[in-house]
């Protein structure tokens, strides 16, 4: 199967609160799945769960949070083998680090590893968007390619409220 084959539908960048996450879940590994047999990598138990943990919201969490979630399966994992699940699955594109939080979001978008991404970063409710825009990752390149710099992790991070929160508010 091509990578091209994988392309998946375009979900809201805030899903609504009480929408049915567990397709948003459901439909996150399965992507993952394909692109793991697509690529011939192992999406490893420890590797699956980690992505699991992140999938359980769309909120980031700190490799500790992930230790303690995967810790309520049983033995609690040594960090290390927690940041080797992280380092892969960074690796494969499934998952983000946001910088300011110090923590890890599992990605809902099918874009090429090393895209410019931004993260629009709810203040309130914790939420984090992923909205990508091929306009934003072009200026970027184009203004990184002007000044002779490559780009290595172009993430922007941009606080804020969220719709729901607005509205709520
Ligand atoms: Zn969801
Ligand atoms: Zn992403
Ligand atoms: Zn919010």
């Amino acid at each position: 199967m091509t990578e091209r084959g994988l392309a998946r539908k375009t979900q809201a960048i805030f899903p609504a609160p009480g929408h049915d996450h567990g397709r948003c879940a459901a439909d996150a590994l399965a992507h993952a799945e394909a692109i793991c047999a697509a690529r011939s990598e192992r999406l490893t138990p420890v590797r699956r769960r980690v992505l699991e943990a992140l999938l359980e919201s769309h909120a980031p969490l700190g490799a500790y949070e992930l230790i303690d979630r995967l810790a309520a399966d049983g033995a609690r994992p040594a960090p290390i083998t927690i940041y080797r699940a992280l380092d892969f699955l960074r690796e494969q594109g499934l998952v983000h680090r946001i910088e300011s939080r110090n923590a890890f979001i599992a990605c809902v978008h099918n874009h090429a590893i090393g895209d410019p991404v931004v993260f629009l970063i709810c203040e309130k409710c914790g939420a984090v968007g992923e909205a990508g825009s091929a306009a934003v990752a072009d200026t970027i390149r184009g203004a990184s390619r002007a000044a002779g710099f490559t780009p290595k992790t172009p993430v922007i991070e941009i606080f804020g409220i969220c719709a729901h929160c607005k509205a709520a508010a």
